[in-house]
């Protein structure tokens, strides 16, 4: 077994301490990876304090990992030592069933190998994620990243970039096409940067008046104060896409109604509370209210691709380990600029 080092809690109400734990040996499909970056999703503090129902301690959080290869099984062929690898949301599945043959592996039918807060494919041993030194995992699940980028800003590209990039895609977001994203954090920002990208005319729904100049160097051409209705009744029926990145429980009426014909509001973020909405509100303008989680490994080597041609990276403030309950604090108070990401080499 390998000996590594994590930074985990033991319940709902923990404080963060320092866990000595191990991963398994280098099995021949596997590569050993030495972290070096992992960006800090909201996810993570949503099961670090227990706010799905789901979670399971001692719990390691992180997933979203760059790190450097350091070890290559025998079989493994997409990796040599010295490489930059990443690590998303998922970290094994079947590979067999219809979901899995459809490059959708998060949702495998036999079992999703959740980076951290989830088990191996024995669906027993219990996967501990990315705010730790060191990762084994399979190398048709590792991302490959090219090296000559700022690596602690391509981190959160593995959750807040394909859960947001997917969705994009999906509605193929253009020109001559509105866009709205809904809660400037690290989904956020990333939507912004992405929908700017794909030529969208992209406007931001914030409740932090202070991000409205960030929105704009970020790309986005209009941003939208939430805190007052009065600002978005002008707007009613005239988006045909919004990214619906929000952390915490709001309404969803409101931007409903901000659909025009056809339009679709994409749920992607995750607060605890089942969210409601009046069927009028959706019936109108026949608008489709969808979901969308994360990507399949081909998806997501898709975007680090794409990001990488286009020079799209996240906006983050870089920390060491022991500011990490700081971050989480920082982050529900949306004050984040945009994604928190914890530096290993000093761990
Ligand atoms: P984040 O960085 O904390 O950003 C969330 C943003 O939501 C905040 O910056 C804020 O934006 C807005 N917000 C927060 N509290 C609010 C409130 N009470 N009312 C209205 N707006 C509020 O979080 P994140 O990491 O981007 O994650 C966002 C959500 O997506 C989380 O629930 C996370 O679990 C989920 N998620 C889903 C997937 C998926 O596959 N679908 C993947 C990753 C994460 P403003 O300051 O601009 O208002
Ligand atoms: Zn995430």
């Amino acid at each position: 077994m390998i000996q590594t080092t994590g930074y985990a809690v033991s319940g709902p109400e923990a404080e963060f301490e320092v866990l000595n734990f191990e991963r398994r040996e280098v099995g021949r499909a596997d590569i050993l990876i030495e972290i070096l970056f992992c960006g800090i999703c909201h996810s993570d503090i949503h099961q670090a304090r227990g706010e799905w129902g789901n979670s399971t301690y001692p719990m390691v959080p992180g997933h979203e990992i760059v790190g450097r290869v350091a070890q290559v099984g025998g079989d493994v062929t997409k990796f040599a030592v010295g490489d930059i690898a990443g690590i998303g949301c998922f970290v094994d599945s079947c590979r067999t069933c219809s979901s899995c043959t459809a490059d959708c592996e998060q949702f495998c039918k036999v079992h999703c190998s959740a980076t951290y807060n989830g088990k191996e494919m024995d669906k027993t041993t219990p996967t501990y994620g990315g705010y730790s030194k060191h990762y084994v995992v399979d190398e048709a699940y590792a991302l490959k990243i090219a090296a000559d980028q700022n690596l602690a800003a391509v981190a959160p590209l593995l959750c807040a970039g394909i859960t947001t990039y997917s969705p994009l895609k999906r509605f193929n977001a253009r020109p001559g096409q509105k866009v709205g994203v809904v809660g400037l954090g690290g989904l956020g920002h990333m939507g912004v940067k992405l929908a700017v990208s794909m030529g969208a005319e992209v406007t931001v729904f914030s409740t932090s008046p202070s991000k409205k100049e960030d929105a704009l160097k970020l790309g986005a051409h209009h941003f939208v104060l939430t805190t007052d209705p009065a600002h978005l009744t002008p707007l009613k029926g005239t988006y045909d896409l919004i990214v619906d990145a929000v952390s915490a429980d709001h309404d969803l009426n409101i931007y409903l109604s901000l659909l025009a014909i056809n339009g679709v509001m994409v749920m992607v973020g995750l607060p605890s509370d089942p969210p409601s909405f009046r069927p009028f509100s959706l019936l109108s303008n026949n608008r489709s209210l969808v979901g969308s989680s994360i990507g399949g490994i081909k998806e997501t080597q898709e975007m680090l691709d794409y990001c990488a041609a286009h020079n799209i990276t996240s906006d983050v403030e870089v920390i060491p380990m022991e500011r990490v309950p700081e971050a989480y604090e920082r982050t529900i108070k949306s004050d984040v600029r945009y994604r928190f990401v914890i530096d290993l080499k000093s761990f």
